[in-house]
């Protein structure tokens, strides 16, 4: 069943989402050489501790982390640590949740360390292209093939691979709620109704579509080294279009 969200939780989940985009404005200001994704953690925990908000995804299922921290090659659920600092032409993959008063907002970004390569630069720009064209399909009486079809045509332009086994998910109460969003078509007909929200997350690779998960049992990396990229919001549906929930309010 998908949860239809009520006025307050909407308002609540908004702070939520505000959170998380408080976090991403700053990893995109501190991210450069040398920094380690155990001080991204820290810096990420501050703020949203500092909102009087919890980490959502501190753990989760054991995650030792406040952040996701995916480097290159990786993919998502990358696990902080103070030796892993980025250096120049790195890509590096934040995955932020904050639960205020009960109501969760997920929003990850990847962030280019200095300069990047051209393909690298495309693999970026494709991916936020890919979760802006499915949020524009977010909305009350499309169903969720639309915002698949939508994903999986923007990364089809631009030949990226496509992780299969990872995707966006209801959202509210919980992290992860039903339904479950594939970033490609799979025929799934269900009605998106107004005040259900969804976490809209397209996973590329400049690469091949399959992926491996490390012995820590959390990090998933392409299986053949290239990069990958991960864009999401977290998207309510409305009477009239759709509101991104993770963006700051004024
Ligand atoms: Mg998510």
């Amino acid at each position: 069943m998908i949860h239809k969200k009520s006025r307050d939780e909407i308002k609540r989940m908004r702070h939520a989402g505000h959170i998380v985009a408080l976090v991403h404005k700053k990893m995109k200001e501190v991210i450069e050489p040398g920094i380690s994704t155990k001080e991204l953690d820290d810096i990420a925990y501050h703020i949203i501790k500092g909102e009087r908000a919890i980490p959502t995804f501190l753990g989760y299922h054991g995650f030792p982390g406040s952040i996701c921290a995916s480097i290159n090659e990786q993919v998502v659920h990358g696990i902080p640590n103070e030796n892993i600092k980025v250096k120049e032409g790195d890509i590096i993959s934040i995955d932020v949740g904050a639960t205020y008063a009960g109501m969760v907002g997920d929003g990850a970004w990847t962030y280019p360390v200095g300069k990047v390569s051209d393909d690298v630069i495309r693999l970026l720009k494709t991916t936020e292209e890919a979760l802006f064209a499915g949020i524009a399909q977010m909305r009350a009486g499309n169903v969720l093939d639309d915002i698949s079809g939508a994903v999986e045509d923007v990364a089809k332009r631009e030949k990226m691979g496509i992780v299969r086994q990872y995707g966006g998910h209801g959202v509210g109460h919980e992290m992860h709620e039903d339904p479950f969003l594939f970033n490609y078509r799979v025929g799934d007909k269900t009605l998106i109704k107004p005040n259900t929200a969804i976490a809209i997350e397209p996973m590329l690779n400049l690469g091949c579509d399959e992926v491996v998960v490390a012995d820590d049992e959390w990090t998933v990396s392409t299986q053949d080294g290239k990069p990958s990229a991960h864009f999401e919001h977290t998207v309510l549906a409305t009477d009239d279009g759709n509101i991104i929930i993770t963006q700051l309010m004024n």
